[in-house]
C-alpha cells in the first residue's frame, strides 16, 4: 500500500476517511497485526503504524514519501512515528522522505519482526501468540513522547537542515513543525498536524511537485516524428554490455552497469588507465556492497585493452574524450569488431550523433545515451534519436536506463541535445552580467535563493571550465586565429563575453586547478571562497572594454538568466526536439538541480505568466539589441496571443513545418 491516489487531490475527497480509520484500528480491542509485503508507503506506513503490532517481508520496504509532493504525512505519521523510534530516526525519515529496508526498520524499531517467509502466514501466526497480551501498551497515540533532553537543540538542527535540503521548499519545514508538534498531548498535535497540511494542501509548490511526478512518469511513453513511440517498440534484451573509455563519466556508467546485475567489458587504452579506473570502479561498487547490505558479484566486470571481448556484448557505451574524430574513428573500429546486431551508443554531450552514426555499418543502431555526472548517483539519461535510429534501438536505451534506475528521456538529436542547449543561452547571461557590474558570487546567490542546486559559476567551476572552452574553441568563437582586442566583444556578428576564455587563458580551469570563477583550498578542492583576483581581474577587464559598471539587482540575475534559458525551451519545443514539455521539466529537475518546488523551467514560466515572460524578454531585448538568445521565440508569442493555454495544450500551437528534425 503505497498511499493517496494522488489523482484523487485535484478532486472531491470521497470518504471514509483515513485518520477516523486508522484510530478506529487502534482503539479496537481485537489486536491487528501488520503483514507487510512490498510498500508501506504514505498512508500505507501510517496505517501499519495504527496497527498493534508489525511484521515485514525481508524485501519489504517503508517510508513516509510525502514530501517529495509538497506535503506532510497527515494520518497521524508525524505523530506516531517520533513515538516510536524516538524524534531524530522520525525527523529524519519524514524530512528526506527517503524509504528504509525491512531490516533497518526493525534496527529502529518500526516493525516487530522480519521473515523471509509469506508475512501474512506469520503474522497470522504471531497473532495467535499474542492474542491475550494487553493491547494498552501497544497503542502508539497513548505513548508519552520520547523527550531527550537536547529535544530542543535536535528540532533546531532538523529546521535548519529543512530549509538548507528544501531549497525554498515549504514542506521540508512543516515535516518538522509537525513532528514538533509530538511533544504535545496526541490530539493536540493531530490538530497541528491537519493545520499545516491544509497549507500545504493548496499551495503552489505542492502542485508543482504533484506534476513533477506525474511527469518523470509520463516521459517513459516516448514518442518519435515518424510514428514509433512505447507502446508500438520493443526492447531487446542486454545480456552483456562494454563501457569503452573510463574517465570520469564511464566509470561511473560501468557501476551503474554492475549494479544493475549486467555483466560489463570495461575498455581503456592503456594499462595505466585501466589500473587507475580499476581501483576506483572497484571502491565504488565496494561501498556501494556495504551501503545496500546486498550481494553484489564483483566479478561482473572484467576491464580489458582488448577490442576482442566486444565480440560478444549487445550493447557499447562509448565515453572518450569529447573529440568527433576520434569517436568516428573508434565508431568505425567498432563496426568490424562488434557483432553486426550490436547497439552503439555514445556518451557525447555536445557532438552530432547523426555524424557518429554514419561512421558505423549499423546507423540505425546508434542512438546517443547522455548520462550526467556522476553518473552512478544523478538519475537522468538523455536518450538521443537520430534520423536513422531504430525504434528497436530507442526502446532498448530507454529500457536499459530504467534498468539502471534512471528516469530516460527521449530527445532528437540537436546540438547540445536538450540539456545543454537550453544551458548556453544562461550561462551565456551570466557572463554578460559580470561584464555589466555583477560578481560570481551575486549572480550566484541570486540562483541559488531561488533555489537551484549551485549557481552558475560554482557549477562551471565543478565541470571544469575547460569543457565549454573546448566547444568554443571547436565552433571558432576562441582560439588562435580570432581577433583580439575589442572585437572580443562580438563574435560572428553577435555579442560574446570572452570572460571564461580569459580566465582559462590564465590556467584557472575550476576546482580541478585550485582556481577558477572562485578560490579552493587547493587543487581539487570544495570549498568556493569569493576571489579578490577575479573582482580585479573584471574591474580592469571593464576599464580596458570602456564598460561603465552599474548595480544589478537578484531580480534582473533571474529574469535574465532564467528566461534566456526558458526561451531556449520554446524554440527546443518549436523544433519537436521532444515531444511535450514536460521532458524539458524532468531534464532539468533530476539532471540540472532545477528546484522541485516549481516543477521545471518550463512549467515555472506558466507560473510566472507566459505575458509577464514574454514582455520581460522584450524589454531586455530593446536593452541588448546583439543576443539573439533573449528575443522572445515564435511559439512564446504565439502562446500569449492565443491567451496563455495550459502546459499540456502547448504543443497544439507549433506550426506544422516548425521542426528542423
Ligand atoms: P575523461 O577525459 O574523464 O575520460 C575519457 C577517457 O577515455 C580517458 O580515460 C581516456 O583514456 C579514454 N579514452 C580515450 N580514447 C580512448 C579509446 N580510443 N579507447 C578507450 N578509451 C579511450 O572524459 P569524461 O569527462 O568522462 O567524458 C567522456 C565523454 O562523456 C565525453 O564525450 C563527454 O563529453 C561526455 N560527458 C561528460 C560529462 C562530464 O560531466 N564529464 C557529462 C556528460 C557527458
Amino acid at each position: 500500500m503505497s498511499g493517496a491516489d494522488i489523482r484523487e487531490f485535484s478532486r472531491p475527497m470521497t470518504g471514509p476517511a483515513l485518520v477516523p480509520l486508522i484510530d478506529a484500528i487502534e482503539a479496537g480491542e481485537k489486536p491487528v497485526v501488520a503483514a507487510i509485503e512490498g510498500m508501506a508507503l504514505g498512508g500505507g506506513l501510517e496505517l501499519a503504524l495504527g496497527c498493534h503490532y508489525r511484521i515485514a517481508h525481508s524485501k519489504a520496504q517503508l517510508g513516509l514519501p510525502e514530501v517529495t509532493l509538497g506535503l506532510i504525512p497527515a494520518a497521524g505519521g508525524t505523530q506516531r512515528l517520533p513515538r516510536l523510534i524516538g524524534f531524530p530516526a522520525a525527523l529524519d525519515m519524514i524530512i528526506t522522505g527517503r524509504r528504509v529496508s525491512a531490516g533497518d526498520a526493525l534496527k529502529l524499531g518500526i516493525v516487530d519482526q522480519v521473515t523471509e517467509r509469506n508475512a501474512g502466514e506469520v503474522a497470522v501466526a504471531f497473532a495467535r501468540s499474542v492474542v491475550d497480551c494487553p493491547l494498552v501498551s501497544r497503542r502508539l497515540s497513548t505513548w508519552p513522547p520520547l523527550c531527550p533532553a537536547d529535544l530542543d537543540n535536535i528540532l533546531q538542527m532538523a529546521l535548519a537542515r529543512a530549509w538548507q535540503r528544501g531549497r525554498g521548499a515549504l514542506a521540508p519545514v512543516a515535516c518538522v513543525q509537525a513532528v514538533q508538534a509530538a511533544r504535545l498531548p496526541y490530539s493536540q498535535g493531530m490538530q497541528q498536524e491537519q493545520k499545516l497540511m491544509s497549507m500545504l494542501f493548496a499551495s503552489p509548490q505542492a502542485r508543482a511537485l504533484q506534476y513533477c511526478f506525474f511527469s518523470q512518469r509520463a516521459v517513459g511513453k516516448w514518442s518519435m516524428p515518424n510514428g514509433a513511440c512505447w507502446d508500438n517498440s520493443t526492447a531487446r534484451p542486454i545480456r552483456k554490455a562494454a563501457v569503452i573509455g573510463l574517465g570520469t563519466m564511464g566509470r561511473g556508467i560501468a557501476v551503474c552497469l554492475v549494479l544493475a546485475g549486467i555483466p560489463v567489458i570495461a575498455m581503456e587504452t592503456d594499462e595505466k588507465q585501466l589500473e587507475a579506473a580499476r581501483r576506483v570502479v572497484m571502491a565504488l561498487l565496494e561501498k556501494e556492497v556495504q551501503k545496500l547490505a546486498v550481494g553484489l558479484h564483483l566479478g561482473l566486470i572484467h576491464f580489458t585493452l582488448e577490442q576482442r571481448y566486444l565480440r560478444e556484448v549487445d550493447l557499447v557505451i562509448e565515453a572518450v574524450f569529447e573529440d568527433l574524430a576520434l569517436k568516428k574513428q573508434l565508431f568505425a573500429e567498432l563496426s568490424s569488431v562488434c557483432h553486426p546486431d550490436t547497439l552503439l551508443c555514445t556518451n557525447t554531450s555536445q557532438l552530432d550523433v547523426d555524424q557518429l552514426a554514419t561512421a558505423t555499418s549499423r546507423p540505425d543502431l546508434v542512438v546517443g545515451m547522455h548520462f550526467f555526472a556522476p553518473a552512478n548517483k544523478i538519475k537522468l539519461l538523455e536518450v538521443v534519436f537520430t534520423s536513422r535510429s531504430s525504434p528497436e534501438a530507442v526502446a532498448t536505451a530507454m529500457q536499459l536506463g530504467k534498468w539502471l534506475g534512471k528516469v530516460s528521456v527521449a530527445v532528437a538529436n540537436c546540438p547540445g541535445f536538450v540539456g545543454n542547449r537550453m544551458l548556453r543561452p544562461y550561462v551565456e547571461q551570466a557572463g554578460f552580467l559580470l561584464e555589466e557590474g555583477a560578481t560570481p558570487e551575486q549572480v550566484d546567490s541570486a540562483l541559488e535563493h531561488f533555489g537551484l542546486a549551485m549557481g552558475v559559476f560554482r557549477m562551471s567551476d565543478l565541470s571544469g571550465l575547460d569543457v565549454g572552452w573546448r566547444v568554443r574553441k571547436a565552433a571558432g568563437l576562441t582560439g588562435p586565429g580570432v581577433p583580439q582586442g575589442q572585437l572580443l566583444q562580438t563574435q560572428q556578428g553577435y555579442r560574446y563575453s570572452p570572460l571564461a576564455d580569459l580566465i582559462c587563458q590564465k590556467g584557472r580551469l575550476g576546482q580541478k586547478t585550485g582556481c577558477g570563477w572562485y578560490l579552493y583550498e587547493g587543487p581539487g578542492g570544495h570549498m568556493a571562497r569569493p576571489d579578490p583576483w577575479v573582482h580585479a581581474f573584471l574591474e580592469e577587464y571593464r576599464r580596458v572594454h570602456g564598460l561603465q559598471p552599474r548595480s544589478i539587482g537578484q531580480q534582473e540575475v533571474l529574469e535574465r538568466c532564467l528566461f534566456a534559458l526558458i526561451n531556449e525551451g520554446f524554440r527546443v519545443l518549436e523544433d519537436r526536439i521532444v515531444m511535450d514539455p514536460v521532458a524539458l521539466d524532468v531534464i532539468y529537475v533530476l539532471g540540472y538541480g532545477w528546484p522541485a518546488h516549481t516543477g521545471g523551467p518550463m512549467y515555472y514560466a506558466g507560473e510566472v505568466g507566459l505575458p509577464r515572460v514574454l514582455g520581460r524578454l522584450e524589454y531586455y531585448q530593446r536593452v541588448h539589441p546583439d543576443i539573439p538568445h533573449l528575443r522572445p521565440s515564435a511559439l512564446l508569442r504565439q502562446l500569449v496571443a492565443k491567451g496563455s493555454p495550459p502546459i499540456h495544450k502547448w504543443m497544439w500551437h507549433i506550426e506544422e513545418g516548425s521542426s528542423r528534425l
